[in-house]
């Protein structure tokens, strides 16, 4: 298996830091054989940054079972469209083994010019980007931005074709639904999918587009409506990663045991797990 979203160090006041060696540890007993770990570089949601650096120190200790991804707050310097000092950057975290972006918790509306020139800048790279949805514009809220229906989204998937999104959040999977309200959309909605959503669009018609599993928020939303979940993961088996947010010790993941039993054919089952983690990382 591999995990596509963990965090590791002193990012949350009042909880214990992950450490590297306590990830590994949690690895081997749940038999997760490489984790994606993704540096937190925006002010927004924790109270210290764990940066790229931070980040690339670990994969040094644990090449075969980490996988470094590199973060740039889209508020640096002058970025702008066009911002080419952010390219070096993004360039020397590939040159020391960066392999994807992310995660973006910057509260800005999905299709701000400074996020365009970091989703341009990563298409160029190959790197997927992992990004945190939460509310509409205006609202207070973590992560990025969209109005109801993902129209924002939809325009950056089309003007940016050769970049990979990595979508995850409460705003992103509350759109799993065709009937979202503005109160509904940062939060983990209940109950039947009755009519399918944005989500379900865009990872059809995408081949940009794709969502992990981690947090509370996938789990919700595969579980609100458990048959309709069963259903999900069986279609949409090509374009989803299986990942936890774990991010600090003794925190639960029900999405592993979720996972583990879900009853959808070995095949994809395996996709979801870890081929297509490993297709997006260009492991092997
Ligand atoms: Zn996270």
């Amino acid at each position: 298996m591999i995990d596509y979203h963990v965090h590791i160090g002193k990012i949350f006041y009042d909880r214990k830091p992950l450490t590297p060696k306590k990830l590994i540890q949690t690895m081997d007993e749940e038999g997760i054989e490489k984790a994606v770990v993704l540096p937190i570089e925006n002010p927004e949601e924790t109270y210290w940054y764990n940066t790229t650096d931070n980040v690339l120190k670990a994969y040094k200790r644990y090449k075969d079972r980490l996988i470094p991804f590199c973060n740039v707050d889209p508020r640096r310097g002058y970025n702008s469209e066009n911002d080419e000092k952010i390219k070096f950057i993004i360039e020397e975290y590939v040159k020391k083994g960066a392999k994807g972006f992310g995660e973006i918790l910057a509260n800005l509306p999905f299709n701000d010019k400074r996020m365009k020139n970091i989703y341009r800048i990563c298409g160029e790279f190959g790197l997927s980007i992992i990004f945190h949805l939460g509310g509409v514009p205006n609202q207070s809220t973590i992560g990025l931005t969209d109005e109801i229906g993902l129209p924002f989204m939809e325009e950056i998937l089309n003007e940016f074709p050769d970049t990979i999104f990595v979508a995850h959040g409460p705003g992103w999977w509350a759109e799993i639904s065709g009937k979202v309200t503005p109160e509904q959309r940062n939060t983990y909605p209940k109950g039947k999918i009755e009519k399918e959503g944005r989500v379900q669009y865009l990872l059809e018609n995408y081949p940009n587009m794709y969502a992990d599993l981690s947090a509370g928020s996938a789990y919700n939303a595969l579980t609100r409506d458990p048959e309709y979940g069963v259903i999900f993961l069986d279609k949409f088996y090509n374009k989803l990663l299986f990942a936890t947010d774990y991010l600090y010790p003794g925190q639960e993941l029900p999405i592993i045991e979720y996972i583990k039993n879900i009853s959808i054919p070995d095949e994809k089952k395996r996709k979801i797990m870890s081929e297509n983690a490993k297709k997006l990382l260009k492991l092997e």
